[in-house]
């Protein structure tokens, strides 16, 4: 028997309006790609949101085209978010840092119609451009003034919206149109494309702004130092306007001093980022004795949450707050929310807490399993593959014939990790980055975790390293800070101090700079070939 209820489609455009309704004066910040801030209402916001979808609509982009964006996290990019959706075609953002062999591929793998891209990206979009038949129009992201030289006959975005009308009469979708689109960084092989619809993203949104799940709220300033190619900037655009947070877009400003300067000026409560991001913000204001303004949280995500982090933030009241997911899961998986009253504890009592990743939010469900396909228990113990289900994760990517999932059903995430009796998932390690020693799995993220805990550390990663005995054993790079010295020796003394004997490392590296991927992550495939033909003493011995 069904419920007798209506059956609204779930949209995008009800974000938007009910952030119009509720919320209309709220603010957006955004530091400016051709210089200066810019700010504007919700209202305003709405207005340009209506023009764009004429432009739009306009140029022939129609349900279901790809429309492809290279961009920074600014007031535009978010109306590409919203007018695109609104519409029916796809916004299919790109990651510049893709690289042009990856970037022209995932254009055309999506066959978008067309490309808008920021002033910075100009050159790229040049680049690629004879290799893209499928774009008709190039946009810049920009007003007519500021337009870059190029011979790809890109119209000015401000020229483009300028005249149209501020109102649009949203067509009522199915709520299963596909409205974004976002490839996976390609750090485990060509990129694949995601393809999410209105009804996955705004369950996500939803379930995104419970008091359980990111926990903030609308009086907190918001700032996604995450970029907004990067899982649809971990769904902000949409659950800002959900709460009616201001927000605040930080434009190709990502150093310490532009971010800083943001968070001051603009009493920021609320960021998003990864652990790179983080780390170099910390070591900002430390080097010249700032501090954090207003800021309250910070959600950190995308690679694992280390003692350095949350200690180092700790001293300024700022608390860490961790959360996991993926570009396939929309991305949100778990946030680490805190019991009332933890944060009465010591910082030494919260550690172990914080450095889990949480329990899955409302709606995703985990489980782990053995390589043998066994069922694995939620002890704390038994460590396993990580297998999600859920509304929002995906079942097939785009272009491709066969679904993602096991046979029952579940998406494999590529993650180990163990589940802990009260719920709380913690990752040991991708599966490819476990390192596999005499048969034990060695978690790579514990090394480097209490690698990061050495004064001198600024970044580090472990790798497994062939050994004739043990098959693989340990091996520790590490970047250190500027001007920092330290001897290898001694942080393989300081690291192995802190490790049980079977994840104690055979050999400790110093790098110039350890690299880093599209989203800021390590790249551990180029570290690997870095040091592919390298023999640990212990083995040559
Ligand atoms: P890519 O796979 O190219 O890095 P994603 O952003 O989709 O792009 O990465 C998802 C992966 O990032 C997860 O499968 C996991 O390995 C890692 N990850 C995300 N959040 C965390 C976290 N809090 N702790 C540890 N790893 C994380």
């Amino acid at each position: 028997m069904h419920g007798l209820m209506q059956n609204a489609p779930l949209l995008l455009t009800n974000i938007l309006s009910h952030a119009l309704r509720s919320s209309p004066d709220q603010e957006i910040v955004t530091r400016l790609v051709e210089g200066g801030m810019h700010r504007y209402t919700y209202r305003e916001a709405g207005e340009r949101i209506a023009q764009l979808a004429h432009a739009l609509t306009d140029m022939g982009i129609g349900v279901g085209d790809r429309v492809g964006v290279i961009g920074w996290n600014t007031h535009r990019q978010l109306e590409l978010y919203y007018a695109l959706a609104g519409i029916g075609a796809v916004c299919h953002t790109i990651n510049p840092r893709l690289g042009p062999e990856n970037a022209g591929y995932v254009l055309m793998h999506a066959q978008d119609k067309a490309l808008f891209y920021d002033a910075t990206f100009a050159p790229l979009a040049a680049g690629l451009a004879p290799h893209l038949p499928c774009i008709e129009t190039y946009i810049e992201l920009c007003p007519e003034g500021a337009m870059s030289a190029n011979d790809l006959g890109a119209l000015s975005y401000e020229s483009m919206i300028a005249g149209k009308p501020t109102s649009y009469d949203w067509p009522e979708l199915d709520e299963n149109t596909a409205c974004a689109m976002c490839y996976t960084s390609g750090t485990t092989g060509k990129p694949k494309g995601v393809l999410y619809s209105h009804r996955s993203l705004v369950l996500e949104s939803i379930v995104s702004c419970l008091p359980t799940s990111l926990g903030c709220g609308p009086e907190d300033v918001c700032l996604p130092v995450v970029p907004m190619f990067h899982v649809n900037a971990w769904g902000i655009p949409y659950g800002a306007l959900l709460l009616g947070m201001k927000l605040v877009l930080p434009g190709p400003g990502l150093d310490g001093a532009n971010l800083h300067e943001l968070l001051i000026k603009e009493k920021v409560t609320y960021a998003l980022g990864v652990p790179t991001v983080w780390l170099g913000l910390l070591a900002y204001v430390e080097s010249n004795n700032l501090d954090f303004g207003d800021l309250k949280y910070s959600l950190i995500g995308g690679s694992a949450l280390s003692e350095k982090l949350i200690k180092g933030y700790d001293k300024y009241g700022v608390r860490c707050r961790q959360g996991w997911g993926m570009t396939e899961m929309s991305p949100l998986g778990t946030v680490n929310m805190e019991p009332a009253g933890f944060f009465d504890k010591p910082v030494d009592e919260r550690v172990e807490f914080m450095m889990r990743q949480g329990p899955a939010v409302a709606f995703v469900d985990m489980r782990i399993i053995s390589a043998d396909g066994e069922l694995l228990p939620h002890d704390g113990e038994a460590e396993g593959h990580l297998q999600v289900k859920g509304p929002w994760i995906i079942d097939t990517y785009y272009g491709m014939e066969q679904n993602a999932l096991t046979k029952d059903g579940w998406f494999d995430t590529g993650d180990v990790a163990v589940i802990h009796p009260n719920g709380q998932m913690q990752i040991t390690d991708r599966a490819k980055d476990v390192i596999k020693s005499g048969g034990e799995w060695i978690s790579s993220i514990d090394i480097e975790n209490a690698a990061l805990n050495h004064p001198a550390v600024m970044q580090a990663a472990a790798l497994g390293m062939h050994h004739p005995k043990w098959d693989e054993r340990p091996m520790l790079v590490v970047e250190l800070k500027p001007d920092a010295e330290a001897d290898p020796e001694e942080i393989k003394t300081f690291v192995n101090g802190q490790l049980s004997k079977i994840s104690a490392v055979d050999d400790v590296q110093v790098v110039d700079a350890i690299p880093l991927g599209a989203t800021g992550k390590v790249l551990k495939t180029k570290l690997r070939e870095i040091f592919k033909d390298y023999v640990l003493p212990t083995a040559a011995a």
